[in-house]
């Protein structure tokens, strides 16, 4: 068993500084940068593909119209790391993300972290809270821990 977990208000936001996403010239992985004010640029490590797109709010991951899941900018870039698990799909935007994810899922408790003085209303809905409740789930905690370890080799 895991230690403790404990909810530090991380949100979907945590996450996005670095992207990883499908390279759209060749299906490679790619890094999609948004830093706050400034371009959000593409680099791909396998066939080094770089674009640039105007900055756009940040949101859940969305599938508008698409079978497989996208960055969180509408940009229409599939996101390198989604697996099936338990006939959802398991995502991640990078790495640190599936180390998060793992610290959820791993812990044996949880706790929610509640701020003193209460956080403004965009903060209290932290990532934790907003995880499906199949990943919450404890008789999917294998799969979902198996699946993560998929996604982490990536
Ligand atoms: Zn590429």
């Amino acid at each position: 068993m895991s230690e403790r977990f404990r909810d530090r208000l991380v949100t979907a936001r945590s996450f996005t500084d670095e992207v990883l996403v499908h390279c759209p010239r060749c299906s490679g992985r790619a890094v999609l940068a948004a830093h706050a004010s400034s371009p959000c640029r593409l680099v791909c490590s396998e066939c080094g593909h770089t674009a640039d797109f105007a900055p756009t709010v940040v949101s859940w991951p969305g599938n508008q119209g698409r079978s497989e899941l996208c960055d969180p900018f509408d940009l229409g870039l599939r996101l390198h790391l989604q697996v099936p698990c338990c006939g959802e799909v398991l995502w991640a935007f990078n790495h640190a993300h599936v180390d998060f994810l793992e610290s959820y899922v791993d812990a044996s408790l949880r706790e929610r972290y509640l701020p003193e003085p209460p956080a403004p209303p965009a903060y209290r809905m932290t990532m934790a809270a907003k995880l499906p409740a199949w990943i919450k789930r404890a008789k999917n905690r294998d799969h979902v821990l198996r699946a993560l370890a998929r996604l982490r080799a990536r």
